[in-house]
């Protein structure tokens, strides 16, 4: 309505004042200009060099990134362009070699986030609202490993959500023009115009009503990391324009978003071994599970095709680890069981029992001790079923079921000569 209302005055005032209606136009085409990057001097009051670029060179620049014909004057398409509501981001119409090669995106992959404030001039409801940002996320990690959750209103997040009006304390106050904006990663604030009137419609070909889905898709591709373009089938183009609900992303932006985050899950083949989960640079990284040419399997953390993180592996032998990884091996705290119904919980290092943990033999025997390489090796003490107590001398504290080791007050366990595991 407001740009109704608008428009009809600039046309009655073309036709009373030709000559002050033409620099109105000018005046606007240049504050916009200006504002979404097409100038590139710098209007500070202290600059004592006097900044000047040409207005048409300005223009000319605009009509190349938005596709029309390059006249260099203000003309109605381009007027039609500068009137047409649209995210109030920069353009960058001429990016620096830095900027382009300069990437800003999350150094994880799951990112909460909240809503803070909810639009007003709409027939949405709240809950349809919270639903439709959700499926904007949604959009984005289809063709990403990345993750996103919703938070509670007063949790922390890593992006934020709001519905704000005007000049709201950022520096980008917002407009009849401008429907939203979105900062760059790690910031996290998106922000929609209160003021403006949004709908879930898809087929409302008015540019009065603004449709929420579309719009938030754009904005958490800001949020991501990614700029505007001129390409004019990308949900990232600068200006609103309804697109079907079905091909909101273009294949250029599951391009763009995968260079920065990499691609969703892949599914490869090395001889027999399969391998379902993330990827980054090409090698596992991320959640996958593998399944090795002999049978055994992996379901867990990767780093750069190694296990590392958490993860179970289920062998063929009956053998069941699960615990932290490192470079590969069993390294940090773990559980395993064997077949033979052995079974050892505590720490890892190098692939096998080193430092502190608790072996259970399958006829109920059991250690509680330091182990080295495998071996019984340090302070530890050996209960057998048969009553048994192998270490010469009983630890003094026994607190919850737990023994406590007192260097000062036990002597070494002897070395076992051979190898458990
Ligand atoms: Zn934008
Ligand atoms: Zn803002």
């Amino acid at each position: 309505m407001k740009t109704l209302i608008r428009s009809v005055t600039l046309i009655i005032t073309a036709l009373i004042f030709p000559h002050s209606w033409a620099n109105d136009q000018e005046n606007i085409a240049l504050s916009y200009l200006k504002r979404f990057g097409y100038s590139s001097c710098n209007d500070t009051p202290a600059s004592t060099v006097k900044c000047s670029e040409s207005f048409n060179e300005m223009l000319r620049d605009l009509q190349r990134y938005f596709g029309l014909n390059i006249t260099g004057v203000l003309d109605a398409p381009t007027r039609s362009i500068i009137n047409t509501p649209r995210c109030s981001m920069v353009d960058k119409p001429n990016p620096s070699l830095i900027h382009r090669l300069a990437t800003t995106k999350w150094p994880r992959l799951s990112l909460t986030y909240r809503l803070d404030s909810y639009a007003h001039h709409t027939e949405i409801t709240q809950a349809k609202q919270i639903e439709i940002i959700q499926e904007a996320f949604n959009e984005w990690s289809k063709h990403t490993p990345l993750k996103f959750k919703m938070v509670c209103d007063t949790c922390s997040a890593d992006i934020v959500m709001q519905f704000v009006e005007g000049d709201h304390g950022d520096g980008h106050p917002f407009d009849e023009k401008t429907l939203a904006h979105a900062f760059p990663p790690n910031d996290g604030r998106i922000h929609f115009d209160l003021d403006d009137t949004w709908t879930e419609s898809f087929d409302s070909p008015s540019n009065n009503e603004i449709n929420l889905f579309l719009l938030a898709v754009h904005e958490i591709g800001h949020a991501l990391g990614l700029e505007h373009t001129r390409n004019g089938e990308s949900i990232m183009y600068p200006t609103y324009r309804l697109k079907k609900r079905s091909e909101v992303l273009a294949a250029v932006d599951q391009t763009e978003i995968q260079a920065l985050y990499d691609s969703k899950t892949v599914q490869e083949t090395f001889g027999s071994a399969k391998y379902i989960g993330e990827t980054k640079n090409s090698v596992r990284h991320g959640y996958g599970q593998l399944v090795f040419e002999n049978g055994n399997k992996y379901k867990g953390e990767w780093k750069n095709n190694q296990r590392d993180g958490y993860g179970v592996q289920i062998n063929t032998d009956g053998k069941k680890y699960s615990g932290e990884w490192k470079n590969h091996l069993r390294n940090g705290h773990g559980a395993c069981t064997w077949a033979n119904g052995n079974k050892y919980v505590g720490e890892w290092k190098n692939d096998t029992l080193n430092g502190r943990g608790v072996h259970t033999w399958a006829n109920g025997d059991k250690y509680d001790g330091e182990w080295k390489d495998g071996k019984r090796n340090g302070y530890g003490i050996q209960i057998n079923v048969d009553g048994n107590v192998t270490n010469p001398i009983i630890p003094k504290e026994l607190k919850d079921n737990h023994l406590i080791f007192t260097r000062e007050d036990h002597k070494a366990w002897t070395i076992v000569p051979f190898n458990i595991y």
